[in-house]
């Protein structure tokens, strides 16, 4: 049916300026398309992209550059089920059921279900995880979490509860964030799930875990980490995931999962960027 106006023409007159205007909207889209890429270009003139690992320059926004990426371990491949090192074999089918484990993993089971890690920590992850740690490049966190989601596909379903590790009060307060956190939320909104970046608390302020043996470490952790009376609803038959920066040990990550199953979680899988390639 026309309108009063459009009955005055002819229908077919009606059908040509109907072109004319899409026309007319098409050649507008594409002249402001034209003006942001201009736009584009004269900011990569201003400020040109840098790697996202040295800094040197690139052809691309959040990229690695040539030598970055080559030293950049992506983990790719048949991986341990839970701790996501990498395994020799040929990586498994989408339908495959049973999962391999590392040796690591069957002989000191993790209270967690299943873990990935999106690279090995060394090189260029290394690099990374230190300038987001300690040298407050936080926008390093959105490109990481990308790396994330494609490393944890299948770990996560729309209704898992994302959270990280969490930092002592006061490490918070002398580095003023949590990279974890930081991971955890930009992974949550790339993925469209919720977030609690509290559901977690470090209640001891533990010592700094670098030197110490494996068993030193799980002492040191031991009822560090619990879940607020005010998350244990929240928590209930509900799969979460973890998330941290650096899995060494796996330490942190059990004491975290092992809180997480004391508050009656329905599943705990972690992800971490990376991973360090042999327990110290
Ligand atoms: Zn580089
Ligand atoms: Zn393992």
């Amino acid at each position: 049916m026309l309108c009063p106006d459009c009955v005055k023409v002819r229908p077919d007159q009606t059908i040509s300026w109907s072109f004319g205007l899409a026309f007319g909207l098409l050649l507008e889209l594409s002249a402001h398309k034209e003006k942001s890429l201009n736009l584009q270009s004269a900011m990569h003139f201003l400020y040109p992209p840098q790697c996202l690992s040295c800094g040197e320059e690139t052809s691309a926004d959040f990229a690695l550059c040539a030598e970055c990426w080559r030293e950049a371990a992506f983990i790719n491949g048949l991986v341990c089920d839970v701790c996501g090192i990498p395994l020799p074999g040929e990586p498994l089918s989408e339908e495959a059921e049973e999962h391999p484990f590392c040796d690591d993993c069957l002989a000191r089971p993790k209270p967690w279900d299943r873990g990935r890690a999106a690279l090995l920590y060394q090189g260029t992850a290394r690099r990374m995880v230190m300038g987001l740690k300690h040298r407050d490049r936080q926008e390093l966190a959105s490109p990481m979490a990308m790396w994330l989601k494609q490393a944890g596909q299948g770990l996560f379903s729309s209704d898992t509860l994302v959270a990280p590790v969490p930092l002592h009060r006061h490490r918070f307060f002398t580095r003023r964030f949590n990279q974890s956190a930081l991971l955890a939320a930009q992974f949550a909104k790339l993925c469209n799930l919720s977030h609690c970046p509290d559901l977690l608390k470090r209640h001891k302020a533990t010592r700094i875990q670098e030197s110490m043996t494996l068993p030193e470490r799980y002492e040191n952790l031991s009822q560090a980490i619990s879940v607020p009376s005010g998350h244990l609803a929240q928590i209930s038959r509900r799969p979460i995931l973890l998330i941290d920066d650096v899995m060494t040990s796996g330490a942190t990550l059990s004491a975290c999962a092992e809180a997480c199953k004391s508050a009656d979680a329905a599943e705990v899988n972690v992800l971490v960027l990376a991973r360090v390639a042999r327990d110290t």
